[in-house]
């Protein structure tokens, strides 16, 4: 078989993996999506830089996923590269800052600062993204964000072929928002400042939160959390519920009964179906309450 000028690339490149068609339904918590054509997973950070490098100077379309647990993919697939930073999973610590790399899932980034005797992650366990994306998301939930205890994030940045470090404040952080949304770069690790506390009572508010989203999240569905931001001053789901939304349903795709939040897959359901009943629920609240609230969910075509 002839290998293309981007396969032979791949196979030379130390330190990666990857493969043609990719189905990216498999690789999204929303279980949407068709197929890329290549995925690949860098292992070292230097491999992860050489890859991106590449596909920039040669022009080739690409995107860099965590876990795919805020996108949405579609059925079309992605007529390109999908760079999955997965297998950068290293997390160490120095007294009270943790180092993580983009791919470390933030749920073993929450165990790691609990069983190293420190706070300020509890909020992170049971969010099922990757440190890289939740540092692009500025992740958050119940009395924690990103924003409050990230002391700076190493990125590498395509247009000038640079890794570089930005501190707290240049991450320009606002609700799920980040410099990164803006600047290009890809972020390859970041290092949270936490402080010493009692492993137990770390543990019982991880466990507590844990217990909230169980009871209170459609989890056993596939979906991609909340879809929409909050509003200043809603609460987005209860907008939702109060314009009597709840279970609307396009398709296979459907607000939940449970939380009026979260968009759910019943089985089945297409981009276009989220598509269309996301577009739908925001004309009705605007109609009602005239906001125009904004989505949460990352569409990737
Ligand atoms: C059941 C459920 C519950 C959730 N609960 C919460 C919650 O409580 N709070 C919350 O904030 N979110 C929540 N989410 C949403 C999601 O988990 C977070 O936004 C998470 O931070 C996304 O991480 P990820 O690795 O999956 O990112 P992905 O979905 O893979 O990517 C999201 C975006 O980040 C970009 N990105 C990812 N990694 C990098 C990188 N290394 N460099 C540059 N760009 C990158 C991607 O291109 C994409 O645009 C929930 C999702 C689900 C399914």
């Amino acid at each position: 078989m002839k290998l293309t000028d981007t396969e032979r690339f791949f196979e030379e490149c130390a330190n990666i993996e990857y493969e043609k068609d990719v189905d990216l339904s498999l690789r999204s918590s929303f279980r949407i999506g068709g197929k890329a054509k290549y995925g690949v997973w860098p292992k070292s950070e230097s491999a992860f830089c050489a890859v991106i490098d590449y596909l920039t100077e040669e022009k080739i379309k690409f995107t860099v996923l965590g876990n795919g647990t805020n996108v949405l993919f579609s059925d079309e697939g992605y007529d390109g590269v999908v760079v999955f930073t997965t297998s950068l999973k290293k997390i160490r610590c120095s007294r009270n800052t943790i180092y993580a790399e983009a791919g470390a899932a933030f749920n073993n980034l929450a165990a790691f600062a609990r069983n190293s005797g420190l706070s300020g992650l509890e909020f992170a366990y049971g969010i099922p993204g990757t440190v890289g994306g939740a540092v692009y998301m500025n992740a958050g939930a119940y009395d924690g964000e990103v924003s409050k205890i990230l002391q700076k994030s190493a990125y590498f940045d395509p247009v000038l072929s640079k890794r570089g470090e930005l501190y707290n404040r240049s991450h320009e952080f606002g609700y799920r928002e980040s410099a990164y949304m803006k600047n290009g770069c890809v972020i390859l690790s970041a290092s949270f400042e936490l402080v010493p506390g009692d492993v137990d009572e770390i543990n019982t508010k991880m466990e507590g939160f844990l217990a909230a989203r169980r009871e209170k999240q459609p989890l056993e569905y596939p979906s991609a959390g909340s879809a929409f931001k909050r509003y200043p001053g809603y609460f987005t789901a209860k907008l939702i519920d109060e314009a009597g939304l709840k279970g609307l349903t396009v398709g296979g795709a459907q607000v939940s009964l449970k939380h009026a939040g979260f968009i759910i897959n019943k089985g089945g359901a297409t981009s276009s179906d989220v598509k269309t009943l996301i577009k739908r629920i925001q004309d009705v609240i605007f109609e009602k309450n005239g906001i125009r609230i904004e989505r949460e969910v990352r569409y990737i075509d």
